[in-house]
């Protein structure tokens, strides 16, 4: 039987669309090919130190034809998650900006039901990790925004909020719910927003663990692309299995 035909790309932004603060080559002329074709296009990302709102602005900056509505971020399926919750009292670990994206949420520093941590850049001092190590120790739930360890920008390597949440997984005996990629939560509010079902969608990024093994876990195909993190070693024992590998995000119109 052949393969449902894709109505929708869910395409992953730091690493496949952009790197290092510049677009990927090709990769602003294969969105505009995307949408003269007609796909519903999604950009899912992992980055939160930004509002959907935010990464609009920067997208558009860069030369991206995407609208704020097409962009999900963990963010954002973490507001979803906690509307859902019946006590949502929450100890937030994020930056001022994501923080005020979070405002009808209610803050409890001392005893909370959830402490959320994202990206926090300097803010993860000794003194602040420890406090969240005492709050997990009480019972409180651990939420994580997205478990990356690293990324990069111009300046080099950067440690990402996911090596701060291992540590407080490893220290308290706790797992963190994760709002991000890979989560299978994640990837369904996208599908749902689209009214597509999991063989009507692929997923496009650089990152096996959490682009690719995200598909996998909601049964969607996917397509790896050696930019951005890329590592040819990432083949040899795979975390997940791509459908397809590719150059970069500029091959896609030979297959679709
Ligand atoms: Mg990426």
């Amino acid at each position: 039987m052949a393969p449902t035909p894709p109505k929708a790309f869910l395409i992953d932004l730091d690493g496949t669309l952009y790197f290092k603060g510049e677009p990927c080559p090709g990769a602003i002329e294969t969105v505009n090919y995307l949408r003269q074709e007609k796909y519903q296009l999604r950009f899912l990302t992992n980055t939160t130190a930004k509002t959907p709102k935010m990464l609009h602005a920067q997208m558009q900056a860069l030369g991206f034809d995407i609208y704020e509505d097409e962009i999900f971020n963990a963010t954002y399926a973490c507001l979803q998650y906690l509307r859902s919750q019946p006590k949502n009292r929450c100890h937030f670990m994020v930056d001022d900006a994501v923080k005020a994206f979070f405002k009808e949420i209610p803050v409890d520093n001392e005893a909370p039901d959830f402490v959320v941590v994202g990206d926090y850049g300097e803010g993860f001092d000794f003194h602040a990790l420890n406090h969240a190590f005492r709050l997990l120790m009480n019972g409180t739930e651990l939420i994580a925004l997205q478990k990356n360890l690293y990324w990069f920008s111009a300046e080099g390597m950067f440690l990402d909020c996911g090596a701060f949440v291992t540590l407080l997984e490893a220290a308290a005996g706790t797992t963190a719910k994760i709002m991000g990629k890979p989560s299978e939560t994640f990837f369904k509010i996208a599908l749902e927003s689209l009214q597509c079902s999991p063989n009507e969608a692929i997923v496009v990024g650089d990152d096996i663990t959490s682009d690719i093994r995200g598909a996998e876990n909601t049964k969607l195909r996917s397509v790896l692309v050696k930019t951005g993190k890329f590592k040819p070693d990432q083949l040899e024992n795979p975390v997940a299995k791509p459908t397809w590998v590719l150059d970069s995000i500029s091959e896609l119109r030979r297959l679709f």
